[in-house]
């Protein structure tokens, strides 16, 4: 788009956002629970500053064209609903930008270096954990074909490179999903806090923290598969390993931009420690294995134990309703004492690239309402709902990136391919051992060894986690 047609589009995007204001102040009542006033028109780019966690800024290659400012107001209806100026800029870390940005002037903010430090330092016990949309992708910075599902490669690369173990992040999205599913079936029996919101991408969670922090409660309070990853890995892999805590750098590879905000979270600390050291991104791991030399075809490897087995349903985590799936598989287990039929597994009506999908499922004696959505467009929508009273769904599931984390910002930008990575991911489930987080060894062992059962004072402690109201952002 010219900048003249930008400018264009975004005077409209202003002029809608002033009438929502307008409107919503006659009525007494806001779209969002809060909604900022006067917005600086001149802007031609996002003003990432500095000190922002997760993405850098380059004006040098910056052609001001504005694409950045059009995915931010439209996709993630973030940008024009503060008053933004060349030092104020609210950041919900999604990484939309950098996927929209071709002069490569918006970038996920690289800490791969920090990564061979430790390596390198021989008083730290490095880990790696390996979340599922990185093994369908790494493979596009090796000139591969798309979609290729990579992860023996992955781990084999991980190990020749230095990392001390390698661990399987799939291991705690079935985590995810045996809590995720406890506080579903807690919700819906108690009849409270329906429908009950994932909780796994962050970008998502600051946005309802800033935008809705009146409906706060209806996200899970599970944390997020890396977030319980960092915090097992320090309590009980530490534990069974003989390793101090201290000395652990743990570090995680995702898909993901938002994921480097995450982890700056202070009530995701584990006793005091930070439970993920850095994180990096598909493309920082690619980088860092070439500065090694290091051919990924040439190396293959399994993950270690204790935190490296996953089933079906965790490997369908990186796609637009994998989330969904997993967890009603297990909600369906167990309320009904059985495996679900083979339909159930599929659930094709909230799989695709459609922002906004949903199901009516039966469980038992139960009809349950599901929707599955991406981007903050349609989140919106939801959020609108609720809040008005008028929601008719059980459980939702949100991911910010087209696809799910199959397109997020730490990715190679080529979103033609997303749909491969989601089929690649999809026959990983298939062929996997177990599809069900439940039957996962691993899961049981966790259970009987640590955590006792799901919903535990220690399952709250190292797996769940709490939310903020951040409204107040957006009068700065
Ligand atoms: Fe990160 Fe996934 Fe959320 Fe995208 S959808 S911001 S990749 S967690």
């Amino acid at each position: 788009m010219k900048n003249v047609d930008r400018r264009k589009f975004i005077r409209n995007v202003f002029a809608y956002n002033a009438t929502l204001i307008l409107g919503a102040n006659l009525l007494g009542a806001c779209s969002k629970d809060v909604l900022g006033s006067p917005f600086d028109t001149e802007l031609e780019y996002l003003p990432i500053q500095n000190d922002n966690p997760a993405i850098s800024l380059n004006m040098q290659k910056c052609e001001e064209c504005g694409d950045c400012i059009e995915a931010c107001a439209e996709k993630q209806k973030v940008f024009g609903t503060y008053p933004a100026s060349s030092t104020n800029h609210v950041c919900i870390h999604c990484g939309t930008c950098i996927m929209k940005c071709e002069e490569g002037a918006l970038s996920a903010k690289s800490h791969w270096q920090e990564v061979i430090n430790a390596i390198d330092n021989p008083s730290k016990t490095v880990i790696i954990s390996v979340s599922p949309a990185v093994r369908v992708a790494i493979g596009d910075y090796f000139d591969l074909a798309k979609g290729l599902f990579l992860i023996e490669n992955i781990v084999g690369s991980c190990r020749a490179v230095g990392f001390d173990y390698v661990l399987d992040t799939n291991f705690s999205a079935d985590l995810t999903i045996i809590e995720e599913a406890y506080e579903l079936q807690k919700r819906i029996q108690e009849n409270t806090l329906i429908p009950q919101f994932t909780s796994c991408c962050h970008a998502w969670v600051k946005y309802v923290e800033i935008y809705y922090p009146s409906l706060l409660d209806y996200i899970s309070t599970v944390r997020s598969p890396i977030g319980m990853q960092g915090s097992l890995v320090k309590s009980y892999f530490a534990q069974k390993n003989g390793l101090d805590p201290n000395n652990i750098i743990h570090v995680a590879v995702a898909p993901c931009s938002a994921k480097k905000y995450e982890i700056t979270r202070e009530e995701l600390t584990t006793d005091g420690l930070p439970s993920n050291d850095i994180v990096i991104t598909t493309k920082e791991l690619a980088l860092l294995l070439k500065s090694r030399n290091i051919d990924l075809t040439a190396q293959t490897g399994s993950f270690d134990s204790l935190m490296g087995a996953a089933s079906g349903a965790g490997i369908i985590f990186g796609n637009t309703g994998g989330v969904m799936r997993a967890a009603l598989r297990t909600a369906y287990f167990n309320i009904t004492g059985v495996n679900p039929p083979a339909n159930l597994l599929e659930l094709q009506e909230i799989q695709g690239l459609v922002g906004l999908k949903q199901a009516t499922v039966t469980i038992g004696e139960a009809k349950l309402k599901v929707a599955v959505c991406y981007e903050m467009r349609s989140a919106e929508l939801l959020l609108d709902q609720v809040r008005n009273g008028n929601c008719s769904y059980d459980f939702i599931e949100v991911m910010a990136c087209k696809g799910g984390c199959v397109g997020g910002a730490g990715q190679p930008t080529t979103n033609s391919v997303i749909e491969k990575r989601i089929r690649a991911l999809n026959i990983a489930d298939m062929e996997a051992t177990t599809r069900y987080c439940h039957e996962n060894p691993e899961i049981t062992a966790i259970y009987s060894d640590f955590l006792g059962e799901a919903g535990s004072p220690m399952a709250k402690k190292y797996l769940h986690t709490t939310y903020n109201d951040k409204s107040s952002m957006l009068n700065s």
